[in-house]
């Protein structure tokens, strides 16, 4: 069994293998930056005998395939690469990087490769992973882990969450209320959505512009674009609690504490807010200079302050609007048509997204449910993102969503025909961190079920096999410890019981997604005591 996680599309295995204890690399000095983090890894793992046969890893540019396709010929003699382009050639090498067979942390006077032939080129062009830093805020540190881990995953696509009801988190230097107002919320809520409980501890937390640019240029280093979002019209109550002018009737706002959906939005009718908005989104793709994607929201808009604005009502008349939404519709036009004179492209949740809408704005799909003028659209043309929460959502404890669902549940909707199947560019996990408030609830939340992503977004239909994805996870988790993550253990992850998830199911989500934290806490200090107990043994 090869320890390969996304599974690769065609292989051809050659009955022996290649055994080497020195090497050497040979490349065109433009595609250095795609190598030379194998290099660091082979450097790492071998101690180099400079007097040994040198084995040869020759990266030949091929300029026939895809941009994201790759090949690998492993010889006796050699290892052949070839791919178009820096990114095939670095998914060479993280397919290259998976087949070392190498005990994690340990350093050997010979490697090993299997002789093979490796065609592979991914299923969707877009694989991308989302995390909300509003509700919870998680960090630099722990961002630059998840990405790297993305990046070994094949994952091209990071989709961050930084505005919402609950704080904005950046820092923009020509927004002088953001930081001390917009990013901090006075408490937040705990235990359940409905109840009344509170953690009762300011919650203040920020990027400056420093830390988005490194953040940047660590994902561009492994050939991950980040796509920023900031929400709009609605999930701005925390604007409009720093920039009050927005809010359709003026009356003080603060930052929201509770989750959920709510009315304290901006004015979709007052000037002030198109030119606030313009400003905001101008400083952002200024920021995300190297992005050619934004994220504009377009989600879940509670009109009822819009019902009682005198501008809003005017608004209507004078466009000759019937109905809120038409109202929202507006507005979006006008952002996107903003953001794309600023040449980037724009995607909306599909609440956001009308019959009207620029034909070039993608619509990321998300709801449970299958919304037929929606689908409609895929099926005439919009390029989509899909997204299900049903599937793709990480958030939900694995009782409600287990392993399985995400990786054998098929991509595709009911109502989508074969144009419209075509016309889904990519896929997206999403993670929301209302009740999710540290980084370990946060990666076994996420593991294995970014592994589970990357096979669905990389591997073909037909090369998918649950049982055989479940034993590679196997071999990886020792990768996941290696790199100082926690995850849920496959049996949890499959805990699909149906009593359970009845249980779950009903209103008090998050208390449950605590009793499932504490089992993997239990299975966690087993787990640990057993590897001390091996460790005395050696
Ligand atoms: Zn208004």
């Amino acid at each position: 069994m090869l320890p390969l996680i996304p599974m690769v599309n065609d292989i051809k295995m050659e009955n022996q293998q290649t055994t080497f204890s020195n090497y050497t690399f040979e490349y065109d000095t433009n595609i250095m930056q795609a190598v030379q983090q194998f290099q660091a890894e082979l450097k790492e793992k071998l101690n180099v005998n400079q007097r040994a046969f040198c084995y040869v890893f020759q990266f030949i540019l091929e300029t026939k395939f895809a941009k994201q396709q790759y090949k690998i010929e492993i010889t006796k003699e050699c290892c052949k690469v070839y791919a178009k382009s820096k990114v095939g050639f670095y998914y060479a090498t993280r397919t290259l990087a998976q087949l070392l067979n190498v005990k994690i942390g340990e350093k050997v006077d010979t490697l090993t490769l299997p002789c093979m032939t490796i065609n592979d080129r991914p299923r969707f062009k877009f694989r991308s992973f989302m995390i909300d830093e509003v509700r919870h805020f998680f960090g630099k540190e722990e961002i630059k882990k998840i990405i790297d881990l993305m990046a070994d995953l094949k994952f091209n696509y990071f989709h961050w969450h930084l505005s919402d009801d609950q704080g904005f988190r950046i820092n923009f230097k020509e927004f002088d209320r953001l930081q001390p107002i917009a990013a901090k919320r006075a408490r937040t809520k705990i235990n359940a959505i409905t109840g009344n409980d509170y953690e009762e501890k300011e919650y203040h937390y920020w990027y400056e512009e420093s830390d988005i640019k490194e953040i940047i240029a660590y994902a561009k280093a492994k050939y991950i674009e980040i796509i920023p979002e900031i929400d709009m019209p609605g999930h701005t109550t925390a604007l409009v609690a720093a920039y009050n002018e927005l809010h359709c009737l003026h009356h003080p706002v603060e930052v929201e504490t509770g989750f959920g959906v709510f009315s304290e939005i901006v004015c979709p009718s007052k000037s002030t807010t198109y030119d606030f908005f313009k400003k905001l989104l101008k400083a952002l793709c200024r920021l995300f200079k190297s992005s050619h994607y934004i994220h504009i929201g377009g989600d879940e808009v509670d009109a009822k302050t819009w019902a009682q604005c005198p501008d809003c009502q005017k608004k209507m008349q004078d466009l000759h609007l019937h109905e809120a939404k038409e109202l929202q519709q507006y507005f979006m036009q006008e952002m996107v048509a903003y953001v794309q004179s600023l040449n980037k492209k724009v995607i909306c949740w599909h609440d956001g997204i009308y019959a009207s809408s620029h034909p070039e704005v993608i619509m990321q799909y998300w709801t449970w449910q299958m919304d037929q003028p929606k689908i409609q659209l895929i099926n005439q043309g919009r390029s989509t993102i899909y997204s299900p929460c049903s599937q793709f959502y990480f958030n939900d404890p694995y009782a409600e969503l287990p392993l399985k669902t995400t990786y054998c549940k098929k991509i595709r909707f009911e109502g989508l025909n074969r144009t419209g199947l075509s016309h889904i560019i990519g896929i997206e996990g999403c993670i929301w961190t209302e009740w999710i408030d540290s980084c370990e609830l946060l990666e076994t939340l996420i593991l294995p079920r970014l592994e589970a992503l990357a096979e669905k977004g990389w591997t073909k239909q037909k090369n998918l096999n649950f049982k055989d994805f479940l034993n590679r996870l196997e071999r990886h988790y020792p990768v996941l410890e290696n790199m100082h993550f926690s995850y849920t253990p496959t049996k949890i992850a499959l805990s699909a019981n149906k009593k359970n998830r009845e249980k779950i199911s009903k209103a008090f989500r998050d208390n449950d997604k605590k009793v499932e934290f504490k089992r993997y806490l239990r299975w966690k200090k087993k787990h640990q005591n057993e590897k001390t107990e091996a460790m005395k043994k050696l």
